[in-house]
């Protein structure tokens, strides 16, 4: 073996121990439980030992929001209404996002224990799995183990039924209250809020809405205990994470890692070696430049991600990735509001113009103060954040945006 492929070698090895060493750490969604066991186990404690677990453990809405999840259940229980509903958003859109598919492939027990947990809190009686139309692929397989689960709760007489709701595929359906629109017969468009929905949600009663990670997760702080929960993050985030990596990167997937590292940690595991820029948490989030990876941490004390991690090497022009998610915003907004509907528009219109030369450079200082009206002004998280990859990539990558490279 020649010299320079031995230290290739040696370099592959020492990152594959790293990750693994990782992946140890957090090994709790993908490690195979005994569900229905746990679940007796759960029906044994009271519904207020639960709340007061989930709250203590910190756990946190991994969609991307970082909503407190105990917050959330508690809100629900006690709001007034005859029936109560717990949903779980398998809406999966975010460019980039892919683990939650590979969490219902291979863990759907996991996904209905914690819905039938938040249930057994909220006092809520109907449950959906809302899965995007992408996935039909594996309607079947879920519909069965809601089938299996539905005839278990029936045997302990346990109030509660959970069945599957299939999307048409629109990004903005990932967003609860567009969610809850389509599964009411309506258009998928965001409403105004307040009210939330743990007060008026689905049929204008209480409902809970959890990211399907975030209910795997519920399912393991009740088979694993809180301490070990606590312990995996490398920061005060609290947990782990489902990553999906995607972009020039050397290794690609999904993986359950810590939350808490550095840009600069993963860019190490994960990166070609010419890592120039991860945009984390999917189009909607921030592109963190190379010189920011070592101060960048991962997590809700730093930049938070609902999993998406795409990497970018030196051959990429930031141009053309913000000209793709600026396209891809634009399709994809539902046109509701004219901060969004429009804006869109012209921020795309404006780095054409500005790279044709048709717009000086100083167009930037518009298109900057645009998207951070857009922020305040828009219905809903798809043009309020906006600003994020539009003002970090324009900020860090400028010349590439107007250069003709
Ligand atoms: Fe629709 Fe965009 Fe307004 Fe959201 S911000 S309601 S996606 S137009």
């Amino acid at each position: 073996m020649s010299q320079d492929a031995e230290k290739s070698t040696a370099k592959l090895s020492k990152v594959e121990k790293k990750l693994n060493l990782l992946k140890k750490r957090a090994h709790l969604i993908f490690r195979n439980i005994d569900c229905v066991k746990l679940f007796n186990r759960i029906l044994k404690k009271t519904p207020d030992e639960i709340l007061a677990t989930i709250t203590e453990s910190g756990l946190r809405g991994r969609g991307g929001a970082g909503f407190p999840t105990g917050m959330k259940w508690k809100a629900a229980l006690e709001a007034p209404g005859a029936v109560k509903y717990v949903i779980c958003n398998a809406d999966e859109g975010e460019p980039g996002t892919f683990k939650d598919r590979v969490i219902l492939e291979r863990q759907p027990d996991k996904i209905i224990v914690g819905m039938a947990t938040c249930a057994y809190v909220t006092k809520a009686t109907e449950g959906y799995i809302y899965m995007r139309g992408e996935y039909n692929f594996m309607s079947k397989e879920i519909k069965a183990c809601c089938e299996k689960w539905n005839d278990l709760f029936e045997k302990k007489d346990f109030p509660f039924r959970v069945s599957l709701r299939l999307g048409s595929g629109a990004y903005i359906c990932g967003e609860e209250t567009a969610l809850i629109e389509s599964m009411s017969g309506n258009r998928g468009e965001p409403r105004l809020r307040p009210p939330f929905p743990v007060s008026e949600g689905f049929n204008d009663m209480p409902t809970v809405v959890n990211n399907v990670e975030t209910l795997a997760y519920v399912t393991m702080i009740m088979d694993d205990g809180l301490d070990f929960f606590k312990s995996v993050a490398k920061d005060d985030s609290m947990g782990g994470k489902v990553f999906s990596v995607s972009g020039d990167a050397a290794i690609k997937g999904v993986f359950e890692l810590p939350l808490g590292m550095t840009v600069q940690e993963f860019v190490d595991i994960f990166g070609d070696g010419d890592t120039k820029a991860v945009q984390v948490g999917g189009f909607s989030g921030l592109c963190v430049p190379r010189k920011h990876f070592a101060t960048t941490i991962i997590g809700y004390r730093g930049v938070q991600t609902g999993g998406s991690m795409i990497l970018y090497n030196s051959t990429r022009s930031m141009y053309l990735v913000l000209k793709n998610y600026l396209e891809f915003f634009q399709e994809e907004s539902c046109g509701q509001c004219a901060p969004c509907r429009i804006g869109c528009q012209q921020l795309l219109l404006g780095i054409e113009a500005m790279r044709q030369g048709t717009r000086p450079l100083s167009h930037i200082d518009k298109l900057r103060e645009l998207v951070n009206v857009m922020g305040v002004a828009s219905k809903c998280k798809l043009g309020m954040s906006l600003a994020n990859p539009f003002n970090s990539i324009t900020e860090h990558f400028f010349e590439e945006i107007c250069s003709k490279w």
